[in-house]
C-alpha cells in the first residue's frame, strides 16, 4: 500500500470528488469544487514557552481554516507530537462538511500543536495554552474562528484559552472557545454528545432500513469517551457489545461484555484487556474483523484500508472517529455490500453541542439539559433522514449522499455571498 493511500487529505478530496461527480455530472460547478478542495488559509505559528526549568522551548502549531462560507471556522485543537500538515487540512475539510450536513451555521477548521502533553507539567501546559492564544488571538474570535477540544485537549485547556483571549481583547468572551467546563460556560450534557448523536443517527438509519437496534451485536474499536459511552448507551437499547479494543489490545465474547466493569477499568486508566470476565484476547485491530451486526470505529484515522477491508464481516459500519475508512476501502466495502454511515454525520453530535454552547454564550442564557438533548435529537435525526432516504432513492452510499447534502449547502452559501 502506498503512503498516498494513507494521506488523509487525499482521501478527503477523493470523497469530495465522488460526491461532486454525482452532484454535478456536467461539471458546471468546477470553481466551487476547486475552492472546497483547499483550505482558505493555513497558519503556521511559533509558540515560545518558559518551561519549569526556566529554559525557553519553542513549539510549532498549525491552523487550517478550511471554509467559512456558512459561518465562522469551527473545529478542534489537537495536541499531539505526530503531525502531518495534510492531516490538519483533511480534518479541517471534514469539519466544513460536518457542520453543513447537520445544517449548523458554521464553517470548518482544525488546530494542531506539535507537543506530547504527557511530557509537560500542569503549569507548562497552562503556559503553552496561554502563549498559544497570545500568538493567535488576532486570527480567532466568536465571530470568526471558534476552536474546541480534540485529541489530548480538555475543558480545562479551553477555559485557560478563553480566559487569555478575554484578557487580550479586554472583554469577557466565552464564545471564543467551546467545550469549556460548566463554570466557564460549558453547555450542559456535553460528555455524551458524540455517542448520543451516534445512537440517534444509527437508530434512524436502521429504521429507514425497516430494522431496529433490538438484539443487535456491536464491535467497537476505541474505548475512550465516544466508544465507551456508545457501549454504555447500548445497554438501554437491548443491543449487545461483543467486542471492544483500546491501544493495549481488544477483547471479545460472543455472549456480550459487561460495560460497567469496562467503564471501571477505563476510569482507573487500565486497558480493556484487564477485563475480568470471560473473553478471547484480540490485538487492537482484530476487533474490526469479528462477525457482528454493527461495527463502530471510534479511534483514529485510516484504520480500514484496501489492505484489510476484505476482512470486515460486519453488516453495517458507523464511523464515530474522523476518517477511519479510506476511499479504496470504501469501494471494497461497497462491493461486499457493507454500508457505511459516515463520520461527518455519525460523530456530529459533538460539534452540534459546541454550536449550542456558542449560541448560549452569545445570549448569556443557558438551556437545561433536556432542551439541549431535544434540540440535538431533532437536528441530527433530520440530517440522518435526509441522508438515509436520499441514499436509498438514488442507490448511492450514505457517504456520497452526506457529502452531496453538505456540498449543496456550502456551494449555495458561496454563490449567495458572491464568492464564485
Ligand atoms: N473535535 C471535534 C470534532 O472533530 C471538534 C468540533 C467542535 O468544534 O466542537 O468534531
Amino acid at each position: 500500500m502506498s503512503d498516498s493511500k494513507l494521506n488523509a487529505f487525499e482521501n478527503a478530496k477523493a470523497q469530495i470528488d465522488t460526491a461532486y461527480n454525482l452532484y454535478s455530472p456536467d461539471n458546471t460547478q468546477a470553481g466551487k469544487l476547486a475552492i472546497v478542495k483547499n483550505p482558505k488559509r493555513i497558519l503556521e505559528i511559533t509558540i515560545p514557552v518558559k518551561m519549569d526549568s526556566w529554559e525557553t522551548k519553542v513549539f510549532t502549531a498549525f491552523r487550517a481554516q478550511h471554509n467559512d462560507a456558512r459561518g465562522p471556522f469551527k473545529g478542534g485543537i489537537r495536541f499531539h507530537q505526530d503531525v502531518d500538515r495534510d492531516e490538519v487540512k483533511a480534518l479541517s475539510t471534514w469539519m466544513t462538511f460536518k457542520c453543513a450536513v447537520i445544517d449548523i451555521p458554521l464553517g470548518g477548521g482544525k488546530w494542531w500543536i506539535i507537543v506530547n502533553p504527557k511530557e509537560l507539567s500542569e503549569w507548562e501546559l497552562e503556559r503553552l495554552s496561554r502563549w498559544y492564544v497570545r500568538q493567535i488571538y488576532k486570527y480567532i474570535g466568536p465571530d470568526s474562528d471558534v476552536p474546541a477540544p480534540d485529541v489530548n485537549t480538555t475543558p480545562q485547556i479551553m477555559a485557560w484559552m478563553m480566559d487569555e483571549y478575554s484578557t487580550l481583547v479586554g472583554k469577557y468572551s466565552p464564545g471564543s472557545f467551546t467545550g469549556k467546563p460548566l463554570t466557564s460556560g460549558w453547555s450542559k450534557w456535553r460528555g455524551q454528545a458524540t455517542a448520543q448523536g451516534g445512537v440517534y443517527v444509527l437508530e434512524k438509519i436502521l429504521q429507514l432500513r425497516d430494522d431496529t437496534l433490538d438484539g443487535k451485536t456491536l464491535c467497537i474499536q476505541g474505548a475512550w469517551n465516544a466508544g465507551l459511552t456508545m457501549a454504555a448507551l447500548m445497554v438501554d437499547k437491548w443491543a449487545t457489545v461483543i467486542g471492544i479494543s483500546d491501544s493495549g489490545g481488544g477483547i471479545y465474547n460472543k455472549d456480550g461484555l459487561d460495560i460497567k466493569s469496562l467503564q471501571e477499568l477505563k476510569k482507573n486508566r487500565k486497558s480493556v484487556t484487564d477485563y475480568s470476565g470471560d473473553f478471547e484476547k484480540l490485538d487492537a485491530k482484530e476487533v474490526l474483523y469479528k462477525e457482528c451486526d454493527v461495527l463502530i470505529p471510534a479511534a483514529l484515522e485510516n484504520q480500514i484500508t484496501d489492505e484489510n477491508a476484505d476482512k470486515v464481516q460486519a453488516k453495517l459500519i458507523m464511523e464515530l472517529a474522523n476518517g477511519p475508512i479510506t476511499p479504496e476501502a470504501d469501494e471494497i466495502l461497497e462491493k461486499n455490500k457493507i454500508d457505511v454511515i459516515p463520520d461527518i454525520l455519525a460523530n456530529a453530535g459533538w460539534v452540534m453541542v459546541s454550536y449550542f454552547e456558542w449560541v448560549q454564550n452569545d445570549m448569556n442564557f443557558y438551556w437545561e439539559e433536556d432542551e439541549i438533548q431535544e434540540k440535538l435529537k431533532k437536528k441530527i435525526v433530520e440530517a440522518a433522514v435526509n441522508v438515509g432516504e436520499t441514499a436509498k432513492k438514488y442507490d448511492t452510499t450514505y457517504r456520497a449522499w452526506a457529502f452531496i447534502v453538505a456540498m449543496d449547502r456550502i456551494f449555495s452559501a458561496m454563490k449567495d455571498r458572491g464568492e464564485v
